[in-house]
C-alpha cells in the first residue's frame, strides 16, 4: 500500500498516479468483495473493460469481461466488504490499484503500486 494522493479540482478529486504522480489514470478493471462476519456467503464479482493494459511497454486491447465466484484474495478489507478499482497510467505506463474497505465501522480509502501485472487464478465466467 502507498499513499493515496489527490488532487483537489473543487467539486470532485482526482486520483495521482502513485508512480509519477499524473492524473492520466485510466480504470480498467472493478472488483467488488461482498462478505460479511455474520453471514458464511462469499461473494466476489470482477468486471474488466475494453480499455488497455500495458504488459511490457505495449498496450493490449481487450474484450469486456464479468467473472463471478466466492475467491476473497486481493480484498483491500481484512473481514468485510471492499473494492479495487485498477488503473494504468497513460504517464508511465505502470499499473495501481485503488481500493475502498470496509473497516470497524469506517470506509477507508487508499493505493497501491501493482508491479507486475497478476492475473487472479479461478475467475469463472457468468454467462
Ligand atoms: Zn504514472
Amino acid at each position: 500500500m502507498t499513499k493515496l494522493l489527490l488532487e483537489d479540482r473543487g467539486d470532485v478529486l482526482a486520483v495521482r498516479c502513485p508512480f509519477c504522480e499524473s492524473t492520466a489514470l485510466h480504470h480498467d478493471e472493478v472488483t467488488v468483495f461482498e462478505r460479511s462476519e455474520v453471514a458464511p456467503v462469499k461473494l466476489r464479482v470482477d468486471i474488466r473493460g475494453v480499455d488497455a493494459e500495458p504488459i511490457g511497454g505495449e498496450l493490449r486491447t481487450r474484450f469486456p469481461s464479468l467473472h463471478v465466484d466466492e475467491y476473497m484474495g486481493g480484498n483491500p478489507s481484512d473481514r468485510h466488504s471492499g473494492v479495487r478499482i485498477g488503473m494504468w497510467c497513460a504517464g508511465c505506463d505502470k499499473r495501481s490499484v485503488f481500493m475502498i474497505a470496509q473497516h470497524a465501522g469506517q470506509t477507508l480509502l487508499s493505493c497501491g503500486k501493482v508491479l507486475p501485472w497478476v492475473q487472479v487464478p479461478q475467475l469463472r465466467e457468468v454467462p
